[in-house]
């Protein structure tokens, strides 16, 4: 195997320090390179545009027509149902000045589908519903021109088509459509796909070999449904056998093989397999030039060649999942992002790769997939006299400025091959990757973009990126930080820290005497705490959180083995951890900081002041023992109480471990303490008469039974925060996305083993796309891994005991007798020790045999009709539980009136419906599932204070200085308290 440290390092390194390598490597472009870009662009425009070009010009994703018709789009020719086509066109159309876009294209095509577009809009107006005017009339003009749209892009609905629309003057390579495999039959279609594919090329190559001659391009997530780097062992075993047999299959008919470039995680894994493969003359692979290690990819694949004695083509993209990369940096709170956010800087890095492509002697082959002029121009004159390598085009795109060139140097073109749904997703990553405002196909297509703003060397047009993702809430607070496990070396290490069991000892349980010794104790510390002020007591969380960072590998260590989390369910909590102590801390120092000065009549200062309550009792459950227990620690200690936490009797020892770290941090030790047991432990707690405020976090019948204890109390009535559980829906539509809506379904009801509060119990879909979402969730359920937690390759460990256990099977029984079972997952074997449940579903005909929240991985479907979506609404409603509710549909006044006419305390729209983030999604239910206020939210921490006003009549000591010496606005000011 060949080193790989280089390229662990670069995906390190921070943007701007690589933008400083690049800066230095690359030589700035002889001064022909801009008038040959200039020129190309002046010819191209000269030329009548491509309708994609057109289309680009008229409809891009900077207006909102534009945005509109990418979503039409997307689900038009997909959607299976009338009802939901109209609602997606009455949604679409509704929006927008099409009218504007009339009569201005070059292109008849594009003008007539503007008219038809702005006479469709039109008709909604003013017959309000497309149902009553044209409406079949409008349904098949749009899908019509989504056809019409989809036939740019694609070559031809099967190989033999697409061979034969092939234009002599280009190589090809041609790509089977499709999405992602998520069960095991479509990556077995894909890959018949693929077979008859190739040998259809293979009839019609003509001799010119595997370099030269036609190809094929294979998506290596195509070809197996768990193509993830968590996953390597079964990929190595399963999948590379069978891309080796379509390579022996390529070779032998001499054409060319090279495996797509996806998603930056799937980096190594895809080099895993590419190492098993790489035998002979005629296997490539696509290196994006956007990702911050591409230089040290190109090093590393020209050494391998070189070491294997082959040739290998490298085709150098720029790179198509760029948001998609940003987003995923952010929310995994990585060090650094795995691609460049300033686009300058992918042009730079581009022409750093060809570098070192070109000096990799003739063991590689380089082809530069590109329509940007300058980076053409560059490469022409970086490539001087080498003539073995080649240009790539996209199907539909470039033909302007590629006509100039492919009768003087060769041009392949990557050719989409497939049905017209199939089409969709890729046809979306072009639009998004090409349409936006910043692309060069966007601005070259727009006549009134200056030819010199296109054709600058980058380097003259580098600006720095984004913000490091740590940086995202600066300058309030940092990020919680996250890890690659992705990354080799990190999924090692996390391993190893999982494998070992910390050896904190079980703290003994608490008897009735140490609750009264620790709230007497707690009663006598509070006030000083309070007297502290927010700013000390914000530093001192903040201190907490970082140790808590440190104390990572401990941790994580401890919630896998006490509290049964998988790998990344125990990161997830350490970093939601983390920001409930940086977030609480904001709120202290923002709220708690100062005085509040009101306004009022002259000479009289009105002044209200949030102080801490005195002692609150933190009780929480063991399915965050960590996040949950120091969230309403924090919470309760920012706004200046002392707290006696009762820990879950299953999870004592991570507790004890996060008191030990608040005390370390700053916390004294009479301000927070711990108490262990169950019931009986919580009783003794809640009835104290020296409490003066409950958060609770667990179920909704311990919040009734706390409830009624408090108000059987006497003396003082005292707050109850309580957070329960629900009885989550997750609604989908005819328009959602079957592959995506079955990924968020099986991440929502099935993660962390189905024992989050927030996880989807009940999926009401729609009847059109039933079959399909059922079919596909089985199918992906099956792939899903039963095991040790302590495995990075485990989806589902166990759950938490073998009393939740019997419930879960009870319930199962039960439903069992009553509802269709869909699928269910083996246990396999070999964990005997651990309390495995398998995930699984059952077929409702009756929503309302679900009355209560079943806490496990246990999934009820029922299908609705559209027309009936209202008695949905109405069930949710009646069901008295409001906490989490997932809604899939491409029409947003779908989701719209389902969001409007429900009582639920978050809402996810087009995603998992589980993982709610400290501050971005305030998180909590109303009705039976909670009091609110939210947790990690802006209002959290004035329900555990009280208020003071304090109003002093000025007049009585001599006058209003403010009002004499000029303005007196009512603001915060520091309050000075130490
Ligand atoms: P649980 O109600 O059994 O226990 C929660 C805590 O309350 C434990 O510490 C327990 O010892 C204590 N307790 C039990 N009886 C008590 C009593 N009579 N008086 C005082 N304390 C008492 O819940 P659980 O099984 O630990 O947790 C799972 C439940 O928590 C689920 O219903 C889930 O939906 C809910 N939950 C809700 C949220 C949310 O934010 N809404 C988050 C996590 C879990």
């Amino acid at each position: 195997m060949s080193d790989r440290s280089p390229i662990i390092t670069a995906h390190r390194q921070d943007e701007a320090a690589c933008l400083r390598d690049l800066l230095a490597q690359v030589a700035l472009p002889p001064a022909w390179v801009q008038a040959r870009a200039a020129q190309l662009i002046q010819v191209a425009r000269n030329r009548p545009p491509a309708l994609f070009d057109a289309l680009l010009q008229e409809f891009s994703l900077s207006n909102a027509e534009g945005v509109s018709l990418m979503v039409i789009a997307e689900s038009l020719l997909r959607i299976p149902d009338r009802a939901t086509i109209d609602a997606l066109i009455e949604d679409r159309l509704g929006h927008g000045d099409w009218h504007r876009h009339l009569g201005h294209s070059p292109s008849r095509l594009v003008n007539v589908a503007a008219w038809g577009l702005a006479t469709g809009a039109d008709l909604l107006h003013h017959a309000g519903l497309v149902v009553r005017l044209g409406e079949p009339v409008l349904r098949a003009a749009l899908a019509q021109a989504v056809r019409l749209l989809a036939h740019q892009f694609v070559m031809g609905s099967s190989i033999e088509d697409a061979l034969a629309r092939s234009d002599t003057r280009y190589r090809y390579s041609f790509d089977m459509l499709g999405e992602g495999a998520r069960t095991q039959a479509d990556a077995d279609r894909h890959f018949d796909a693929y077979t008859e594919a190739i040998a259809a090329i293979g009839r019609t190559s003509g001799g010119q070999g595997p370099i030269v001659g036609p190809g094929i391009s294979v998506k290596l997530s195509a070809l197996h449904p768990r193509f993830e780097t968590a996953q390597t062992e079964r990929v190595l075993a399963q999948l590379a056998p069978r891309l080796a047999e379509l390579g022996r299959l390529a070779q032998d008919v001499n054409v060319g093989l090279t495996i797509d470039a996806e998603e930056a995680h799937r980096l190594h894994l895809t080099l895993d397999v590419l190492e098993r493969l790489v035998w002979w003359d005629g296997l490539g692979l696509a290196v994006q030039a956007y990702q911050k290690r591409a230089r040290a990819v190109c090093g590393y694949l020209a050494e391998m060649a070189r070491a294997r004695g082959v040739r290998l083509v490298v085709r150098l993209v720029k790179g198509a999942y760029w948001d998609g990369e940003i987003k995923r940096a952010q929310e995994a709170g990585l060090a650094t992002y795995p691609v460049f956010t300033d686009k300058a800087a992918t042009d730079l890095s581009y022409l750093a790769c060809a570098h070192i492509l070109f000096g990799g002697e003739t063991f590689i082959y380089p082809a530069f997939a590109t329509h940007n002029a300058q980076s053409i121009a560059s490469i022409e004159a970086l490539a001087g006299s080498r003539t073995d390598w080649e240009f790539q085009r996209l199907h539909g795109m470039g033909e302007r400025i590629y006509e100039q060139i492919v009768a003087s140097h060769p041009c392949r073109v990557y050719a989409p091959v497939g049905h017209h749904h199939d089409l969709l997703p890729y046809l979306v990553r072009r639009l998004l990757e090409n349409g936006a405002n910043g692309s060069f196909v966007n601005h070259m297509v727009d006549e009134d973009a200056p030819i010199d703003s296109l054709i600058q060397a980058p380097h003259q047009v580098c600006r720095g990126g984004l913000p490091e993702p740590p940086l995202m809430f600066a300058p309030e607070r940092r990020a919680a930080v996250g890890w690659d496990l992705s990354e080799p070396d990190v999924r090692a290490m996390m391993e190893g820290h999982a494998a070992a069991r910390p050896d904190h000892p079980r703290p003994p349980t608490s008897a009735p005497a140490d609750v009264n010794h620790a709230v007497d104790a707690a009663a006598a510390a509070a006030g000083s705490w309070d007297r502290l002020g927010g700013e000390r007591r914000a530093e001192i969380l903040e201190n907490a959180s970082d140790l808590v960072e440190s104390a990572a590998p401990d941790l994580m260590a401890g919630l896998v083995h006490e509290a049964g989390k998988t790998i990344p369910d125990a990161l997830a909590e350490l970093r939601e951890t983390v920001d409930f102590l940086r977030y609480y801390a904001v709120q202290a120092r923002k709220h708690f900081g100062g005085d509040m000065v009101l306004p009022g009549p002259a000479g009289e200062s009105n002044r209200l002041r949030l102080k801490g309550r005195g002692v609150f009792a933190a009780i929480s459950p063991w399915n965050f023992p960590l996040a949950i227990f120091v969230g309403q620690v924090a919470a309760a200690l920012a706004a200046g109480n002392a707290v006696v936490a009762k820990a879950a009797p299953q999870t004592p020892r991570i507790a004890a471990r996060a008191v030990d770290l608040l005390h370390q941090a700053g916390v004294p030790r009479g301000v927070l303490h711990l108490v262990t047991g169950g019931v009986e432990i919580g009783q003794a707690l809640t009835q104290h008469p020296g409490l003066t405020g409950v958060s609770f976090t667990g179920s909704t019948a311990t919040a009734q039974a706390i409830n009624r204890r408090l108000a059987a109390r006497s003396g003082p009535i005292i707050p109850l925060i309580a957070e329960t559980g629900g009885i989550n829906a997750l609604i989908a539509d005819s328009s959602a996305l079957p592959e995506q809506l079955v990924d968020d379904i099986i991440v929502s009801a099935f993660r962390s083993a189905g024992q989050r509060c927030s996880s989807a119990r009940i999926l009401f879909v729609q009847n059109e796309a039933a079959k399909t979402v059922e079919r596909l969730l089985a199918g992906a359920a099956a792939e899903l891994r039963l095991g040790s937690p302590w495995h990075l390759s485990t989806d589902i460990g166990p759950v938490i005991d073998a009393a939740a256990r019997d419930r879960l099977q009870a319930h199962a029984d039960w439903i069992g007798h009553r509802a269709a079972r869909l699928f269910e997952c083996p246990i396999p074997d070999g964990l005997a020790e651990l309390t495995m449940f398998g995930p699984r579903a059952f077929r409702l005909e009756n929503a309302d045999l679900l009355g209560a929240e079943v806490f496990g991985p246990i999934l009820h479907v029922v299908h609705f009709a559209r027309s009936h979506l209202g008695s949905v609404l109405d069930w949710i409603n009646a069901s008295g539980y409001g906490l989490t509710l997932g809604i899939h549909s491409r029409i947003d006044s779908f989701w719209q009136q389902v969001a409007e006419n429900v009582r639920v305390g978050n809402i996810y729209v087009n995603r998992g419906q589980i993982g709610a983030v400290v501050g971005v999604q305030p998180f909590g239910g109303e009705g039976l599932s909670g009091t609110g206020p939210k947790a990690g939210g802006p209002h959290t921490l004035f329900r555990y204070a009280t208020e003071t006003t304090t109003s002093i009549n000025l007049a009585a000591i001599g006058g209003d200085v403010g009002l004499l010496t000029g303005g007196r606005q009512p603001k915060f000011t520091p309050c000075g308290r130490s």
